[in-house]
């Protein structure tokens, strides 16, 4: 088991802005405490792996940096060099943790899960859609067939649901709360809208009844999982009333059940809008530790988890 960080692309952005970068290296740090020897950079995604995702006209417009104004605005992030390297890590990333996941069992991606990002545009501070990118990549490669990305990032998985709109090779599936961001959804293969302030109890039900029905009609060969940790109480954006032991409950019911069918799981770890950072970062430490318990030991004895 791989676990792949880009903290060090950082994204230059003016103060006060509310996408939490620090929580990266912070979750890195805490990371590196317990399993260093499985970290690493992954490559930057190519443009031959962008553009099986992507339209070539909205890649080329991020690279030349020549996207309008408009579109800078829907994607929130002021355009750099950097910004352009930062994505291109973040979906390489996720690419390198399906990689890791088809070979030992389970990959993460200590950043990941923009699926705000559509074909031809970005959006929610999303520039490249990693799952997307990963999913097609491992197609590509020959290592998988039949894709589910489950998304329980607490916004709707919109650019995602619009990439595989018509490709029956992945299934896409979101639980995500029903009036937050995006206000104008698309439509995935299953999704599953929560009411504002839906707590542990509700959330976990609908999770027990989503995912095997999820499973059963994707029959894939590998899962890419955005554990988002906004559906936190404590979450500026999220609306949900989850707390950290019912997210922990959440990634434990969704590791154990892929762990149990033999799934391979790439883990993302897409949103996370807690005041204190601390708290984001308590989270998705937990989906890890939890990762680790489930196929840290296996993997070290393997020699298949050596790439
Ligand atoms: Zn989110």
């Amino acid at each position: 088991m791989r676990i792949f960080y880009a903290d060090q692309f950082v994204l230059p952005l003016p103060a006060g802005h509310r996408f939490p970068m620090p929580k990266y290296s912070a979750l890195r740090e805490r990371v590196a405490a317990v399993a260093a020897d499985r970290m690493r950079v992954a490559d930057a995604a190519s443009d031959v792996e962008l553009l099986r995702a992507h339209d070539a006209a909205y890649v080329r417009r991020v690279v030349d940096g020549t996207l309008d104004a408009q579109a800078m605005r829907r994607i929130g992030f002021p355009w750099s060099h950097a910004m352009v390297e930062r994505s291109r890590r973040s979906a390489g990333a996720t690419i390198a943790a399906c990689r890791s996941a088809l070979e030992s069992g389970c990959g993460v991606n200590l950043a990941g899960g923009t699926h705000h990002a559509h074909a031809g545009f970005g959006e929610g501070f999303c520039v490249f859609n990693d799952a997307a990118i990963a999913a097609r990549a491992m197609q590509a490669e020959g290592r998988a067939g039949r894709v589910l990305v489950l998304d329980l990032d607490v916004h709707q998985g919109d650019g995602t649901a619009a990439i595989f709109a018509g490709d029956d090779s992945v299934f896409t599936c979101s639980m995500h709360g029903r009036a937050n961001f995006p206000f104008r959804k698309s439509a995935s293969d299953l999704d599953i809208e929560l009411d504002d302030g839906t707590a542990d109890a509700p959330y976990l039900a609908a999770l027990r009844v989503a995912l095997p029905r999820a499973l059963d009609r994707a029959h894939p060969d590998l899962v890419i999982y955005l554990a988002g940790a906004d559906p936190f109480e404590g979450d500026r954006l999220g609306r949900l009333s989850l707390s950290k032991a019912g997210l922990e409950a959440r990634d434990r019911h969704v590791l154990d059940t892929l762990r149990d069918q033999g799934l391979p799981v790439a883990i993302a770890m897409a949103g996370g809008y807690a005041k204190d950072i601390a708290d984001v970062v308590d989270i998705h430490y937990a989906t890890i530790r939890c990762a680790l318990a489930l196929w840290g030991a296996q993997c070290t004895a393997s020699p298949a988890a050596s790439s």
